[in-house]
């Protein structure tokens, strides 16, 4: 890590303005799933146990700049109080006299969050009036929140030009440092599984990895683009009519990128396929050519095998995207079945990650989460981050001094 971390910083007696994810699914006013408040866990409890006053802040939802009661942090706030053991004040607002005065009283090992900060249309806008109000409230800055780190937004980028010193969080740093491997310095054999609905926001990705991994298995709806790139019938299959060029042009640079060592760019050798995607059931292909009327939800048991086979051999993978519509439990064979052979991968000395909203979903729902080495928590963030963007939340930390040996 080129940037402080919480680690570097002072915290006893300090006031630590830590911005989080706590973007949680809301259900009848209580958190139905409060996955992103566990993983803010580390950060909160080293500054809490190191005296700290923690101002936490975060969105919630889309309240498009105003002030919507069903999208309040006060559920958050019960919840994290819950999961602390101690209250978690909400404050009125993000920013505002009344919100100065609780940052005012905090104490040492006490703990306020702020209230939702897209009730205010200026954190999107990142402005700097609104951000320099936000810095107001902190003596040092933290991140931890990763999947908004690929947005410059008041509280996670305009907010850094008022604090001197702002560091990354824990998951913010486990982010980084998983998701930085898979870029530099990747074990081979290196495979990258790659599905989900549709290319379109995922051929920066596919064009970063490219120079980097040996194998691409391609999965889910993309699969079908690059198919009717190739000529293969597809039937009513989803095809995204305007990225069939760009699929073609990817087959063509994985063919002549390394003269020696191409790339090799895989796709299903054969599919489930049904008359919807609700359908009770699939049927099996022969091959990858799918009959006339008929639509691709699964890749088929020859896929699963052969796929299999060859994260099986890898030393590093990166999943993002099912390779079906997992959604409908009929059709989620082939993403289970690449969930265990990520895992297993994993347990003989793989380093595995898996990221991306659905893939992660798949994952859950194959129960073997706990068995890859590092599952992301930010979608559009981890991908950005594997087209090899900078991510302006995390450009904007402070950079960490040179160690000196
Ligand atoms: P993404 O957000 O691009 O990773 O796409 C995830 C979505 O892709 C999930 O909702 C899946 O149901 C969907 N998906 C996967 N395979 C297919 C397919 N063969 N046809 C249509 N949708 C698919």
């Amino acid at each position: 890590m080129d940037r402080l971390t919480i680690d570097d910083l002072q915290i006893a007696g300090r006031r630590i303005l830590m911005r989080v994810d706590f973007n949680v699914p809301l259900k009848d006013g209580r958190v139905e799933d409060d996955t992103r408040i566990q993983a803010a866990l580390p950060s909160i409890k080293k500054v809490l146990d190191d005296g700290g006053k923690l101002i936490l802040m975060s969105h919630l939802g889309r309240p498009k700049g105003q002030k919507k009661p069903e999208f309040s942090l006060r559920p958050v706030a019960e919840r994290l109080g819950e999961v602390l053991g101690k209250s978690v004040s909400l404050a009125p607002d993000c920013i505002g006299e009344e919100t100065a005065k609780m940052v005012e009283a905090l104490k040492d090992g006490e703990v306020l969050l702020l209230e939702n900060l897209r009730f205010h249309a200026e954190e999107e806008a990142n402005d700097p009036g609104f951000a320099k109000q936000l810095a107001a409230f902190g003596e040092a800055y933290v991140n931890d929140a990763f999947g908004t780190a690929h947005r410059a937004h008041a509280s996670t980028q305009g907010v850094t030009k008022f604090i001197k010193e702002c560091a990354a969080g824990y998951l913010m740093k486990a982010e980084l440092e998983a998701l930085g491997q898979l870029l530099e310095g990747a074990e081979k054999p290196y495979v990258a599984i790659l599905g989900g609905a549709k290319i379109s926001g995922k051929i920066d990705v596919f064009r970063n990895l490219i120079t980097r991994v040996d194998h691409i298995l391609v999965g889910g709806g993309m699969a079908y683009t690059f198919f009717k790139a190739k000529g293969v019938p597809v039937g009513h299959s989803l095809v995204e009519e305007n990225r069939i060029a760009m699929a073609a042009n990817i087959l063509t640079v994985a063919e002549h990128h390394h003269p020696h060592k191409k790339v090799q760019i895989h796709l299903p050798l054969d599919h489930i396929i049904a008359d919807s995607i609700d359908a009770q059931r699939g049927e099996v292909t022969p091959d990858e050519h799918i009959p006339d009327g008929k639509i691709g939800v699964d890749i088929g048991p020859k896929t699963i095998e052969a796929y299999s086979k060859i994260i099986a051999e890898a030393r590093t993978v990166f999943w993002n995207g099912p390779m079906g519509v997992f959604e409908n439990p009929a059709f989620a064979e082939g993403s289970m079945a690449i969930a265990k052979a990520v895992a297993s991968a994993t347990e003989n000395g793989a380093f595995t990650v898996v990221g991306g909203g659905d893939s992660v979903s798949a994952l859950k729902r194959s129960g073997l989460e706990d068995k890859i080495s590092h599952v992301s928590t930010g979608g559009g963030a981890s991908l950005e981050f594997m087209a090899g963007k900078d991510l302006p939340g995390v450009q904007a930390l402070t950079r960490a001094p040179k160690k000196t040996e």
